[in-house]
């Protein structure tokens, strides 16, 4: 995509009726993805740029809040779905906000291919391993990245220019550099607040920091040291927890009534089988090693349920729905209310995605981590693990074995790590990270209206 550079001293009119008080005077407008280029003499607007300079002056208007996210995994949408609620619920009408992959919608490959890439990537996981690896070092990842923004530079910013952000919040590992370049070329740095949301419990990729943000928000003490480390300052970096959608934090729930809206068996001890967004692990041969592990030959009859969430993994909605069981099994696809799900069972079984722990964590289910993403998820092991929230193992027969002795022989087990999950629970983090942005925002002041001059070549500038 290739944006017509136009003269700066003329505007388009879209920009002047919508304010547009970063990006406000270009001479192009996008909308979704065709740009509109119609310009005007500055003569024709001297009327309308005085009463919008009047209706500016003291009047807060709704900031606009651009959250960046790929639905690479299931976390980092999941993770911008909660900070907007939390917005919403905390500040109502004062912000307005947007989720977007404005790698996808406007510029190309690779980053506009960036879902499909790691689909393949972790499903091969050596490969993955290796470019993860590879491109931690600083010099690598950070002259890749300029390569890019030197190729994509005017999409990414006719991307950020159609949401005219006052705030913009980052909640992936790629989506700092660019976004951030734009900005300084453009002279906005002081004007848009830009802030990164790390989405990895432990281990995660040095991309996520950037010293030019305004906050790091970091899940943990042992992502937050990694941010020190990586050259950001103690004022930029906070930690909060991950944040988790506020129905996780919010909802009161009873596990009855749950059972009785999900038609789940009211008395069976429930486990809950999942793999993440994507349904990844080993979900099948231990959906059927619990179908047997699950049921007591002896007295013919089951000692718990199984749920199975595939997210989705059509395929595997498929296969397992065609298996004939011995206990209550339901095998359900991609579930928006994941809440009532984990409210609804007694324990869960899934990969060492941060998201799906750090739910679990607050409604208080042991977890049974089966495996995980090199690089990123691994240090999620030790976090579960070292905690007594759960426990770590590959084999699905083991799997069976240690949730059948949890509904039988061992609750108290059960119980105690039930407790250990509700201590390292932090329902609260994701209204604690929101709050501080909205300080940010009001240590800016009102909104100012800075003349935006469309960079005529970023390439010279590299
Ligand atoms: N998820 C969901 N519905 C599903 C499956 C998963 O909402 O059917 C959510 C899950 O609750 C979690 C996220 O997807 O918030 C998965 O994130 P995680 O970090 O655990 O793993 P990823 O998919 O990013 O590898």
């Amino acid at each position: 995509m290739v944006m017509a550079v136009g003269h700066h001293r003329k505007s388009s009119i879209t920009e002047k009726l919508f304010g547009g008080s970063y990006f406000g005077g270009s001479s192009n407008h996008v909308v979704g993805h065709r740009k509109c280029s119609v310009e005007f003499e500055d003569d024709d607007f001297e009327e309308l740029d005085d009463a919008l300079e009047l209706t500016q002056i003291g009047a807060e208007r709704t900031k606009n809040v651009l959250i960046l996210m790929s639905d690479t995994g299931g976390g980092h949408r999941a993770s911008a779905e909660a900070i907007r609620a939390a917005f919403q619920l905390e500040f109502g009408d004062e912000y307005r906000i947007f989720v977007k992959d404005v790698w996808k919608e406007y510029t190309g490959w690779p980053l506009n291919d960036m879902e499909r890439s790691y689909k393949f990537m972790v499903k091969h996981v050596q490969l993955w391993k290796v470019a993860f690896h590879s491109t931690s070092p600083k010099w690598i990842h950070s002259l890749y990245l300029a390569a890019i923004a030197a190729y994509y530079a005017k999409e990414v910013e006719a991307g950020l220019m159609e949401y005219k952000p006052d705030i913009i919040i980052s909640v992936h590992p790629l989506m700092q550099h660019i976004p951030l370049w734009v900005l300084k070329w453009q002279g906005l740095q002081k004007k848009v607040i830009f802030v990164t949301v790390i989405t990895d419990l432990n281990t995660c990729h040095p991309t996520w920091f950037h010293p030019g943000v305004n906050r790091c928000y970091c899940p943990s003490q042992e992502v937050a040291k990694r941010a020190l480390v990586d050259g950001l300052e103690e004022s930029q970096v906070r930690v909060y927890g991950l944040p988790i959608r506020p129905s996780f934090a919010r909802a009161v729930l009873s596990k009855d009534k749950l059972r009785e809206e999900l038609e789940m068996d009211p008395d069976l001890p429930a486990v809950l089988l999942m793999g993440g967004g994507e349904g990844m692990g080993p979900v099948k041969k231990t959906a059927k090693a619990l179908g047997n592990s699950l049921f007591d030959e002896a007295q013919g009859k089951p000692i718990g349920q199984l749920i199975i969430i595939c997210g989705r993994n059509k395929n595997l909605v498929c296969t397992l729905q065609s298996e004939e069981w011995k206990i209550p099994v339901k095998v359900r696809g991609f579930e928006t209310q994941m809440e009532k799900w984990m409210g609804a069972c007694d324990c869960l079984i899934t990969k060492a995605g941060p998201g799906t722990i750090a739910e679990a964590l607050i409604r208080g289910l042991p977890i049974i981590l089966n495996d995980y993403i090199p690089g990123q998820e691994k240090g999620n092991v030790p976090y579960v693990v070292d905690n007594g929230a759960g426990i770590f193992t590959r084999s699905p027969k083991e799997t069976a074995r240690i949730v059948a002795e949890w509904f039988s022989t061992k609750t108290d087990e059960l119980k105690r790590m039930s407790e250990n999950s509700l201590k390292l629970a932090q329902p609260e983090a994701v209204f604690d990270i929101v709050k501080d942005i909205h300080e940010l925002a009001l240590q800016r002041g009102p909104l100012a209206n800075v003349p935006y001059i469309l960079t005529s070549s970023f390439t010279s500038l590299i």
